[in-house]
């Protein structure tokens, strides 16, 4: 493993030090016109040690992306991460933890009462098929369980 400092952000996180659940800023950037974003890193398992399923994590992004902007103007992107440990979730602005904390809650208890996934088909998604509200709902549920300890990132 190299000790220089990688462009990702998340290539320089020791991922052996977090403690999932949790919520955490990983890059404010400022744009060439001045406006600021900030990327959250949202994550939901343990990384290395568990990671959510495919049709879960997927059906969960579906239902994040649409619930989240009936909350927020400032969410710009909810994407999966590859390791299937968490999402990024990329705001407009500079809203603290504790704002974004808030949001994800009311996101996330929307996802619990709903009785479809959006866009779960071969219209408007590139994997219509694989889809599990249940697994969504049951993901949402545990880390919506976990509340208390989003905003501490380590052990
Ligand atoms: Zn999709």
């Amino acid at each position: 493993m190299t000790t220089e400092r990688m462009n990702v952000e998340s290539f320089n996180l020791d991922h052996r030090t977090v403690a999932a659940p949790y919520v955490r800023v990983a890059d404010r950037k400022q744009l060439s016109q001045g406006d600021v974003i900030t990327k959250y890193d949202v994550r939901f398992t343990q990384p290395n040690v568990a990671h959510l399923e495919m049709d879960v994590i997927h059906s969960l992004e579906h239902l994040f992306a649409e619930s989240s902007r009936n909350h927020s103007d400032s969410v710009i992107d909810f994407s999966p991460m590859g390791c299937q440990t968490g999402y990024y979730l990329i705001l407009e602005g500079e809203p603290d933890v504790t704002a974004t904390a808030a949001l994800i809650e009311a996101t996330l208890t929307d996802v619990l009462k709903a009785t479809e996934v959006p866009a779960a088909n071969e219209i408007q998604c590139g994997w219509g098929a694989n889809h599990s509200l249940a697994g969504a709902q049951d993901a949402a549920r545990a880390f919506l369980a976990q509340r208390e300890a989003w905003e501490q990132v380590t052990a």
